[in-house]
């Protein structure tokens, strides 16, 4: 039993390779749902405030260049596609297919801290 057990832990941690989980406040060290994670990255400003503590959080520069990142990659996918193949619907409509998808898996690549990091 504690073998079968260890087994479905071993399973679920290869499943989740590089950490891909929930935000964790740092101050009050819960986690965050999707959903809060999500309405709170659209907040303006730098600071996300903790919806449990209320302590003022921030996104690692991890996060931002991950972030930036993926944004650069796919518009110069698409940019490559149109130069490749001539300018067609189907890209834009790849284009904004990929934006929900991109917003979906963001809240999973936010990692958070106490102090606020430079850009670079
Ligand atoms: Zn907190």
């Amino acid at each position: 039993m504690q073998e079968k057990l260890q087994r479905i832990n071993d399973t679920i941690r290869l499943s989740n390779p590089g950490g891909v989980t929930m935000p964790t406040c740092q101050n009050c060290n819960r986690t965050w749902t999707w959903k809060q994670t999500f309405k709170k990255s659209f907040t303006l400003g730098s600071a996300i405030i903790c919806p449990y503590c209320g302590a003022n959080q921030y996104v690692t520069t991890r996060t931002r260049k991950i972030s930036s990142m993926i944004t650069t990659i796919t518009i110069a996918v698409i940019m490559l596609m149109n130069v490749l193949f001539g300018p067609s619907l189907l890209f834009f409509v790849a284009l904004i297919a990929a934006t929900p998808t991109y917003l979906g898996i963001y809240p999973y690549l936010v990692e958070l801290t106490n102090q606020e990091e430079p850009l670079w």
